[in-house]
């Protein structure tokens, strides 16, 4: 996976966003860099805290805010309410959120992606880049 690349460079992401290198930051980090899911602001510092019991609420939301800002991670609020976080270096996919359980999945679809280039072409557009969130409920 392309989060390989960061994962032995936490401290180095920390100083590239202007961060001062502690050990509480470090853990925020590598809690995003290994979430597999988009956790929320309370739910990183749950897990920083499980690494490092240290780790301040202040200091989870002031890191987050600054690595969002430097396009570190990208932020999601998927039901419009809680802030979601995602580290951007991960391949491109969409989002189908599940509007009963909260759930979020992730999707890659060929013919999505295609009919979106077809699209920005139709209007002499390149696509930089896109965002796709599907709200479902199952289906009966
Ligand atoms: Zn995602």
């Amino acid at each position: 996976m392309s989060t390989k690349f960061f994962i032995n460079n936490e401290d180095q992401i920390l100083r590239d966003t202007g961060l001062r290198v502690t050990k509480q930051r470090l853990a925020i980090v590598r809690v995003l860099f290994e979430a597999e899911d988009h956790p929320d602001a309370e739910q990183v510092l749950a897990r920083a805290r499980e690494r490092d019991a240290s780790v301040s609420q202040a200091t989870t939301y002031r890191t987050l805010a600054a690595l969002a800002e430097k396009g570190v991670l990208q932020t999601h609020t998927f039901d419009g309410g809680v802030t979601r976080y995602e580290v951007s270096n991960r391949p491109h996919h969409d989002h189908l959120i599940d509007i009963e359980t909260g759930d979020v999945m992730e999707f890659v679809s060929e013919e999505i992606e295609r009919l979106q280039r077809r699209v920005a072409a139709e209007h002499g557009y390149e696509i930089v880049a896109h965002r796709l969130e599907l709200y479902c409920r199952k289906a009966s």
